[in-house]
């Protein structure tokens, strides 16, 4: 057994990040207090720049999470009761949470065993279901769960064959990569977020759009300022306040500069804990042409008690997490939206197979090997 690490390991670790820029931050931060234009500030539009050119989206709008992402588009698509919206049952809550808003209905889709992400075969029976039941089938929600795309090549002639827009919820994967396209271009609009412990994060909440269409794009431009038209007090639609803080535009530019090496480093760990791993714990599938960004890196115990590994894990030292422990149609408020098929077994059963290791880019070898030991132990019992 490699020796305890002398600093307790971390989860994902942000403290290491801030060091290493942490003068940049502070440059940043003094640059808004200097100029006082703490909301739409100078620094929303350069990082709109900057992050539509990271990923290749013609508009990127920052926004004031990646919930409230979601909901801009969903806004924008003019989302209502009687219409269906699909979304996998695997994932976190914000996905569903934001067609509940809007009164739509909720068609929960089972996800692949292999990539956790949404299952086409099912959507597809989803779909029929919904049209069966009278609910108007308007879009799909894909989820690229863990910083791994979806099945995009599946997903997105489903969606034009059936008429349905396709919103890529990439909260956990901006920088992902799919077949040469970077996450942000996928579907017809993309959110993301950036809450502290995703890939990207700032300093508070939040969050950004991406799309292709112009005419989207300005209609999100509105919402997230109480629906203004031609000027703030020109209220044309109903609106929100969707707006990013100038102060955490100014944080993720600096982020923004070194998140190209961290994606890389996220990488070299997933690598070396895949190698590791291997036979010891089910690891992570990332199938040919696709990149992910490691949000979590999850991993399955079969024929093993998943919960007393991650106790006898803890009690050695390694935080580690359940993402998700229930599957969103067996949450209290979800209970009442129709599910695809006669259930969602993939789903069910990985909740209670799945925990995630320790993930971020400043995760040394030694620590690692150290994780990799005591999970060698704790699965053995
Ligand atoms: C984090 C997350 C969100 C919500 O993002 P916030 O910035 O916390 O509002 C939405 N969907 C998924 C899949 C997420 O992981």
């Amino acid at each position: 057994m490699p020796a305890a690490p002398a600093e307790p390991i971390r989860f994902v670790d942000l403290a290491r990040q801030q060091e290493r820029i942490r003068d940049r931050i502070d440059a940043a931060i003094a640059r808004t207090l200097d100029h006082g234009q703490y909301i739409m500030g100078p620094e929303i539009g350069e990082l709109e720049r900057a992050l539509a050119e990271f990923c290749g989206a013609k508009h990127a709008i920052a926004v004031s999470s990646g919930t409230d992402a979601l909901a801009l588009v969903l806004m924008a698509k003019g989302v209502k009761p009687g219409e269906a919206i699909f979304c996998p049952a695997f994932t976190f809550v914000a996905t569903a949470e934001v067609v509940a808003w809007l009164g739509a209905t909720v068609y929960f889709v089972d996800v692949l065993e292999d990539t956790y992400n949404m299952d086409p075969q099912s959507l597809k029976m989803a779909i029929a279901q919904a049209r069966k039941a009278g609910d108007r089938p308007v879009g799909i929600i894909s989820v690229d769960l863990f910083g791994l795309p979806a099945d995009y090549d599946a997903l997105e002639p489903i969606a034009r064959e059936e008429g349905l827009w396709l919103l890529s919820d990439a909260a956990q994967a901006f920088g992902a990569r799919y077949r040469g396209r970077i996450a942000g271009t996928f579907g017809d609009a993309t959110a993301t977020s950036f809450f502290p412990a995703k890939p990207l994060g700032c300093y508070g909440d939040g969050g950004a759009v991406f799309v292709e269409d112009d005419e989207i794009a300005e209609v999100v431009r509105s919402l997230l300022f109480h629906g203004k038209g031609t000027s703030q007090y020109d209220n044309v639609r109903i609106g929100m306040t969707g707006r990013m803080d100038s102060i955490q535009a100014g944080i993720l530019l600096e982020k923004l500069r070194i998140f190209s090496e961290e994606i890389e480093a996220r990488n070299l760990v997933a690598r070396r804990y895949t190698e590791l791993l291997s036979g010891v714990v089910e690891t992570p599938n990332v199938p040919d042409g696709l990149t992910s960004v490691w949000a979590q890196y999850t991993v399955r115990v079969k024929g093993a008690d998943r919960d007393a590994v991650a106790a006898r894990l803890k009690e050695k030292g390694v935080p580690v997490a359940i993402y998700y422990p229930t599957p969103l149609h067996r949450q209290t408020a979800y209970r009442h939206h129709p599910v695809a098929g006669n259930g969602l077994p993939v789903s069910e059963r990985v909740c209670s197979e799945v925990f995630s290791l320790p993930m971020h880019p400043y995760l040394d070898e030694a620590t690692q090997d150290y994780i990799v030991h005591a999970l060698k132990d704790a699965v053995k019992g």
